[in-house]
């Protein structure tokens, strides 16, 4: 496994693959690498001659008062999972690399941001979509991966490909778990005993509304409150959205009638996690971007 600081570096091996014929393979992270992102690389893995992971903490999605100083890093950690993993090339640049002057041409995300995770981070969203613009331009993929589990961000990552003709194939993957169902995530670290104990309550209120979806609910409002009473009753946590969309357009419902996603955010004393599914009106889940 090659290990790629520089812009220039990673733009050379790039053209030589390319040059050659092969299919590259991208996963983009932010480190501290968990069986999460372990999934994504094995799939992505498994279809490309070539893969190229990147780990990179982007300080232009994180708001001022948000945990990019503090958000977990741990290179070496991360270097013997990359390796275990079959990468071909491990593509960490330092900030100064990825932005070395003012950006003086911006991207900005204009669809599908003003709800969940948009709407409480104002500007993450365009962070997110600089940042893979430039990634994607580095790394010249055929394919990338991305979890579900930020169904938002492969929402706003959708729009991104197809407005801006990149010739990529995005695939979305489902979200791995701990067995007591928390979703796998960089920052569960941060949360004291008590939390931990509780943040699987956010995957029960959701299973708990699939139920209902599946015993024929299909009122918006109702399926909410259900999920919002159960996050309120077992667990400490501070409710920052529990929202139904349509899924992946991220459009207001009025009736679970075609492909929906729940998702909640809950902000915990020094982590906040968010959760969601995706799911049809019948309860089944096999999400499609359409
Ligand atoms: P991050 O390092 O948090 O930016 O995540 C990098 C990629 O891994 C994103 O596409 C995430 O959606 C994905 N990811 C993070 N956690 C999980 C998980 N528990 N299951 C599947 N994919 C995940």
């Amino acid at each position: 496994m090659q290990i790629i600081k520089t812009v220039s570096s990673m733009q050379d091996y790039t053209l030589k693959m390319k040059s050659s014929g092969n299919d590259i393979g991208f996963v983009p992270t932010m480190g501290y690498l968990h069986e999460g992102h372990e999934s994504l690389l094995q799939k992505a893995r498994e279809e490309n001659d070539i893969l190229i992971a990147s780990i990179f903490v982007n300080p232009l999605q994180f708001g001022p008062n948000e945990d990019f100083e503090k958000y977990p890093r741990n290179e070496q950690h991360d270097i013997e999972i990359a390796e275990k993993n079959g990468i071909d090339v491990l593509f960490m640049p330092p900030v100064e690399e990825m932005y070395p002057r003012e950006l003086g041409i911006t991207i900005q995300a204009v669809d599908r941001i003003d709800v969940l995770c948009g709407k409480s981070r104002p500007g993450h969203f365009d962070g997110v979509v600089t940042v893979l613009t430039k990634l994607f331009h580095l790394t010249l993929p055929d394919n990338v991966y991305f979890g579900i589990k930020d169904a938002q961000q492969v929402a706003v990552v959708d729009r991104l490909i197809k407005d801006h003709n990149f010739p990529i194939q995005l695939h979305m993957l489902e979200t791995i778990r701990e067995e007591d169902g928390l979703a796998k995530s960089s920052r569960n670290v941060y949360l004291t005993e008590q939390e931990r104990n509780e943040a699987p309550s956010l995957s029960k209120s959701l299973q708990l509304a699939q139920e209902k979806i599946f015993d024929g609910e299909k009122n918006p409002a109702i399926i909410v409150n259900e999920v919002k009473n159960y996050i309120n009753t077992h667990t400490t946590g501070k409710i920052d959205y529990i929202e139904i969309l349509r899924f992946p357009s991220l459009k207001p419902i009025t009736e679970v009638d075609q492909q929906v996603i729940i998702a909640v955010a809950v902000q915990f004393s020094q982590a906040r996690l968010i959760d969601n599914i995706i799911l049809m009106p019948d309860g089944t889940s096999s999400p499609v971007l359409g």
